[in-house]
């Protein structure tokens, strides 16, 4: 077995884990295995392994990847082929090929953005699944809408052609302390609520990285992005 198969494995039991410790259905939560600045033979171990969830944070690293992992299984026969999500920063000049190579995007975080990628979603690859970043209260970035934005850029997106609106997710100011962790996630399944209440169709948290997926699992997540806990330490500033 490869070492990330083992990761892997490893993964999904502390998933199983957390999902019984707080009384949650496994099979509601999605694992993300975030590739960035790792290559495309990873990508196929992971594939080989089973995983077909794949994160990447940069444009064109994502896409360079993408291109390589298909041309590296393109032997493979009836095989299910990778879903990519895009999970990083966006910047308006980089919108097309994100439309054009992702079936996700995580971090949307403004109408411009939304609008952009509604408009160079190609239609025949379907429905771009999207979900809104949030910078919640305390965090530093800048990355995010704020939380008395939401509404608004919940309702803009939701009624934008070639993109489904699917929930929120968040990045929050790292902690080693689970109820500090648990208390920014607790934040983001309220926003959901919030949203539900005011009648936004969404059913998505991606919330949870290989440091706190135990207290986002607590805390409703249902998909969780995890990178180091399966491909190992990065080796170039992120
Ligand atoms: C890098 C990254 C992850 C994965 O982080 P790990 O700590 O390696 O699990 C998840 N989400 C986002 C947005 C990231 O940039």
């Amino acid at each position: 077995m490869s070492p990330i198969s083992q990761n892997l494995q490893v993964v999904h039991e502390a998933i199983a884990l957390s999902a019984l410790r707080y009384d949650r259905n496994p099979t509601e939560i999605a694992l993300l295995a975030v590739s960035k600045t790792f290559g495309a033979e990873q990508v196929v171990q992971a594939w080989q392994a089973g995983q077909r969830a794949f994160g990447e944070n940069y444009v064109q690293e994502g896409i360079d990847k993408i291109a390589e992992v298909r041309s590296l299984l393109s032997s493979q026969e009836n095989t299910e082929p990778p879903v990519w999500h895009f999970i990083g920063p966006i910047q308006s000049n980089k919108t097309r090929p994100i439309a054009e190579n992702f079936s996700w995007v995580h971090s949307i975080d403004r109408e411009k953005i939304a609008t952009r990628l509604s408009e160079q979603r190609p239609v025949a690859a379907g429905d771009l699944q999207v979900c809104l970043q949030v910078n919640i209260s305390g965090e530093t970035s800048k990355s995010g809408v704020h939380s008395n934005e939401l509404l608004a850029l919940a309702k803009h997106v939701a009624q934008l052609p070639n993109l489904c609106l699917r929930g929120l997710m968040c990045v929050p100011e790292a902690s080693e302390d689970e109820a500090v962790q648990r208390q920014a996630f607790r934040q983001l399944a309220q926003l959901k609520q919030y949203l539900q209440n005011q009648g936004i169709v969404i059913d998505t948290l991606s919330m949870g990285m290989s440091a706190d997926m135990q207290a986002a699992i607590a805390e409703g997540s249902t998909i969780v992005r995890i990178g180091s806990a399966i491909f190992g330490k990065r080796h170039y500033a992120v």
